[in-house]
């Protein structure tokens, strides 16, 4: 941090800065180095490893759209499974769907104590919730080991680097792929295909070859600079990408989902991908 400034250190040629009008935390855990300060624009700001992970002002984007997305087109999901996300607002979004159990696998208690300290507006009490399950450990050894199995796996990882990198390999997509029930849908958290390439074409060529559809789809989150965010699609179940837009518009009716970005005509446009996002898949 310079002065009142706070510049992200993701990219060693692009660099985006904000306003700092107050720091609430500024340390670090046995993972990872954590600030959380406060921002005019944006409210408040979770760094980690001084990579920006949410703010308060547009974390609805992409909470919404990474759970809702698959969610809404599984269409009969009992139970998800979130490896990271210790923000806590992933799991508010899959308890919004009241057929739903989640279970949160956090590498780092820190992360979600800090959260649930100076972010409560991202969560909204749903650490607490009856359907929720929160287990402290590393998610990569979580999926290789467990016996449960999901419907839906959301993988809100922070970037592949630190403890984080293991999230992006091979061995831990299909492990996941070993944790879902047939039909069941896997996302990913892709980053930001503009500045990012690499993390979009290398998730695809390891997904295809465990999954018979592979794909993406897209949303703008203002505070991952750089355009569209992009969220992994993987599963068996092929009609699942493709459910009409009537029937999407049912389920979200039926589910009664409140939501500021999500929506019926959101979700099938964004599996609509630009040219450059497609060159990355080839
Ligand atoms: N929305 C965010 C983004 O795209 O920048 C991701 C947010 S969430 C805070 C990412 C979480 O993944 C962090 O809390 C981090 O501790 C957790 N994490 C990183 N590596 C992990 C691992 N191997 N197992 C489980 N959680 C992990």
């Amino acid at each position: 941090m310079t002065g009142q400034w706070y510049s992200e250190t993701l990219y060693p040629d692009f660099r985006q800065t904000f306003e700092v009008t107050r720091v609430l935390y500024d340390g670090r855990s046995g993972f990872q180095g954590i600030v959380i300060f406060e921002n005019p624009r944006f409210g408040r700001v979770l760094v980690l490893d001084g990579v920006i992970q949410t703010t308060e002002g547009d974390e609805f984007i992409y909470h919404e759209m990474l759970a809702h997305v698959p969610l809404i087109a599984h269409g009969r999901a009992e139970t998800a499974l979130i490896v990271g996300g210790g923000d806590g607002g992933m799991l508010r979004r899959v308890l919004q769907h009241d057929s739903v159990r989640a279970t949160l696998v956090e590498i780092d208690q820190g992360v979600i104590d800090l959260c649930r300290q100076y972010l409560p507006s991202i969560s909204e009490g749903s650490f607490d919730h009856p359907r929720a399950k929160v287990v402290i450990a590393d998610g990569a050894k979580f999926v290789a080991e467990t016996d449960e199995r999901f419907d839906v796996v959301i993988v809100d990882s922070t970037d592949p680097m630190g403890p984080g990198e293991v999230l992006f390999t091979s061995a831990f997509y299909a492990d996941c792929k070993r944790c879902l029930k047939d039909g069941g849908i896997l996302v990913t958290q892709s980053g930001v295909p503009f500045l990012q390439k690499s993390v979009l074409a290398n998730t695809y060529s390891r997904l295809k070859p465990l999954f018979s559809d592979v794909s993406f789809f897209v949303a703008p989150v203002p505070t991952y600079s750089g355009g569209f965010m992009a969220f992994g699609w993987a599963t068996d179940n092929l009609e699942a990408r493709r459910t009409p837009q009537p029937v999407i518009e049912e389920r979200i009716e039926a589910a009664g989902l409140s939501t500021r970005y999500y929506n019926a005509d959101i979700h099938v446009a964004a599996f609509g991908l630009p040219n450059y996002v497609r060159a990355l898949m080839a």
